[in-house]
């Protein structure tokens, strides 16, 4: 029930997992990140408590300066490993806070074209969707511009890209999500306190919102995709 995404300079596994920490108050059963080892996506998920995750990342660490984290309360799904996000395929990863409400039209329509599904989630069929356009050669960005018009539901997701280190996008309808400026670096994160530890400079999205974001900055659109100027507040969340 958190999501937490840097674009760091650093390896970013531990920061992912100290910032879920500041998230466990919303409850969850099961956590993961994904973090780009090289060009290609890495995950470790587990169930239960951070603690179970950190184990599995001092048994296989991961060394990428770019990652995602996640912890889940599941609504769609076991709270198992396996439905554990980050979800990904061998070009995207994502994380995902609320329900998509059409899941089932999709995935039957992505299954036609021959989507091969792996967890009960509702949350996977964002992951073919941007795959089944970047599988076209449709950029990132224009691969979720187009996925975000087609869910129904609430979300907050985030993303990373293969073969991209300098590349996260984030989207926000419904449950809330705001993104942090960190000089050189940049945040996405569930909350002020999530991202606390990292930068006291933050600007929460708008429902309908989406962002792109690199090292040097974010560019955010509204539900029209026009660019738009979300304020930057201070917050002193960062005990
Ligand atoms: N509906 C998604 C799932 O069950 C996301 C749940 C959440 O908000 O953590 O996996």
């Amino acid at each position: 029930c958190g999501i937490v995404g840097i674009l760091g300079r650093a390896p970013v596994a531990e920061q992912l997992v100290d910032s879920l920490k500041r998230l466990e108050y919303r409850g969850y059963d099961s956590a993961g990140v994904a973090t780009l080892e090289g060009e290609h996506i890495e995950r470790r998920r587990a169930e239960g408590k951070l603690k179970n995750l950190e184990a599995r990342l001092r048994a296989e660490p991961l060394a990428g300066h770019t990652g995602i984290g996640h912890t889940r309360w599941a609504t769609h799904g076991k709270p198992t490993e396996n439905n554990a996000h980050p979800h990904a395929t061998d070009r995207v990863a994502v994380v995902h806070n609320g329900i998509i409400e059409n899941f089932r039209e999709l995935r039957e329509e992505l299954e036609k074209k021959g989507a091969v599904f792996k967890t009960e989630t509702d949350t996977e069929i964002v992951l073919h969707l941007v795959d089944s356009y970047l599988a076209r050669g449709i950029s990132p960005v224009e691969a979720v511009k187009a996925s975000l018009s087609r869910l129904r539901g609430a979300f907050a997701l985030g993303f990373i890209f293969a073969g991209d280190a300098n590349l996260m996008i984030g989207a926000r309808n419904g449950p809330p999500l705001a993104i942090g400026y960190g000089k050189g670096e940049m945040y996405l994160g569930s909350d002020a306190i999530a991202l606390g530890p990292f930068t006291d400079t933050i600007s929460y999205l708008e429902d309908g919102d989406w962002v792109v974001l690199t090292r040097d900055g974010a560019v955010i659109y509204d539900k029209h995709n026009a660019v738009v100027d979300r304020e930057a507040i201070k917050h002193s969340a960062s005990t």
